[in-house]
């Protein structure tokens, strides 16, 4: 898959650097990815892999626009309240990077329809506001052997993870959050700028991870602390009981 004139003019920037080169440009432009979210996260996320170059995004989200997302999702202007943010996230990527296929799905993720939704894909990034949407997302990229990307914000703390195999990111959270859908942003509150550091942060571990700079991060997950604004990495244990990723390698 050779690229045209037209992107190697507009990947300029990319294919200087070392890391990335006309392969790397590639390696995003045969990328297949699923959005999981266009909020806050999404909001950081999707120019971020849209203005990259990733071949196929699929943004996935049942929600519509109202006017408290709009101090941390940019994606929308006051004039989107009450239309639905996957449509809205799709003609945005449009508008930005005609090179990008794009669609969008107004569904809600849950476990029953989770694999239908994010098979076929390479990578699966979830920026999703709720845990019964975060595990029903994560159980089923175990089960299709799918590498995903987590990334959460609330209050002043961001977390984003690479999960691969095992450890998974039901190991992570554990299995409590199953019966608790809690939406933490409407409850807790969070910093606009705070989703969006989130969200460009997953954008990044998830080119990366397409184009494969910086080696393995599976299983690592970046804590960021919004007031002391520190950075802090951990390792996650795999769980051996994991009702997900037992067994896996
Ligand atoms: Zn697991």
């Amino acid at each position: 898959m050779a690229l045209s004139d037209e992107e190697l003019e507009r990947y300029a920037r990319h294919i200087v650097l070392p890391q990335v080169g006309g392969v790397g440009q590639n390696k995003l432009k045969a990328a297949n990815i699923a959005v999981v979210g266009a909020g806050g996260i999404g909001s950081g996320v999707i120019p971020a892999l849209a203005g990259a170059g990733i071949g196929r995004l699929t943004i996935i989200d049942d929600d519509v626009v109202e006017v408290a997302n709009l101090h941390r999702q940019p994606l929308f202007s006051e004039g989107d309240a009450g239309r639905p943010k996957a449509d809205l996230a799709t003609e945005f990527v449009r508008r930005l990077n005609g090179f990008v296929e794009t669609s969008p799905v107004r569904k809600r993720i849950d476990p029953g329809n989770a694999r239908a939704l994010l098979a076929g894909h390479d990578l699966v990034l979830d920026g999703s506001d709720n845990f019964a949407t975060r595990l029903a997302v994560s159980d089923a990229c175990v089960a299709l052997g799918i590498p995903l990307v987590s990334a959460a914000a609330v209050q002043f703390q961001a977390q984003v993870g690479l999960f691969r195999a095992q450890p998974c990111y039901r190991c992570f959270v554990g299995d409590a959050f199953d019966a608790d859908d809690c939406d933490n942003c409407a409850e807790l509150g969070v910093l606009g700028a705070l989703a969006a550091t989130a969200g460009s942060f997953a954008a990044l571990l998830a080119i990366n991870t397409v184009v494969g700079v910086g080696g393995n991060q599976a299983g690592k997950v970046h804590l960021f602390d919004g007031e002391k604004l520190e950075w802090r990495t951990i390792e996650i244990p795999p769980d051996r009981g994991c009702k997900a990723c037992r067994g896996n390698p």
